[in-house]
């Protein structure tokens, strides 16, 4: 579950990548609607009532683009580009929202997950010092400021206890 959160997060972020190359010439229209097309599709986790708000704020500009080539015109005119930026931005806009309520949603599922020490699990990360542990499974060694009992591998996803446990 929290790796699917997760890799949701990780994709609209690249959505945010999108639009900002699009503001900052770095990417042609037509790129920006193919991309986020297909970069919508791989959500795994966001409700439907989200998707369809952001395609229909996607498909303004993917007619101001279709009207744009069925005329033969190589660049928007004034409106279509005005249209086109509106709806990039609301679209900026509203994965920016829901970047921040997955974060939220993540750091709390985290929370009921690592708060306590589980007994079941034997393995404890080593402390390096520093803020650093190591996963003793498959020494991948990672900055942690948690004071939970259990923490997460970020390597091979396994749960560790804490060295730097406080109860
Ligand atoms: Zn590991």
């Amino acid at each position: 579950m929290v790796k699917t959160v997760q890799r949701d997060l990780d994709i609209l972020e690249v959505i945010i990548i999108k639009i900002n190359k699009y503001f900052n010439n770095f990417l042609h229209i037509n790129t920006v609607i193919n991309d986020l097309d297909s970069l919508l599709t791989q959500l795994t986790t966001i409700d439907e009532k989200w998707k369809l708000e952001f395609r229909t704020l996607w498909s303004n500009m993917e007619i101001a683009y279709a009207l744009t080539l069925d005329q033969g015109l190589e660049t928007f005119d004034n409106q279509r580009k005005k249209i086109t930026e509106k709806s990039l931005f609301d679209l900026k806009k509203m994965t920016e929202v829901k970047i921040k309520e997955l974060k939220e949603q993540l750091s709390s599922e985290e929370k009921d997950e690592l708060a306590k020490p589980i007994p079941e699990i034997q393995e404890k990360a080593n402390d390096l010092g520093a803020n650093w542990l190591m996963c003793p499974l498959c020494q991948e060694a990672w900055e942690s400021h948690s004071k939970y009992g259990m923490v997460r591998c970020p390597n091979c996803n396994h749960k560790l206890h804490n060295p730097k446990y406080q109860a």
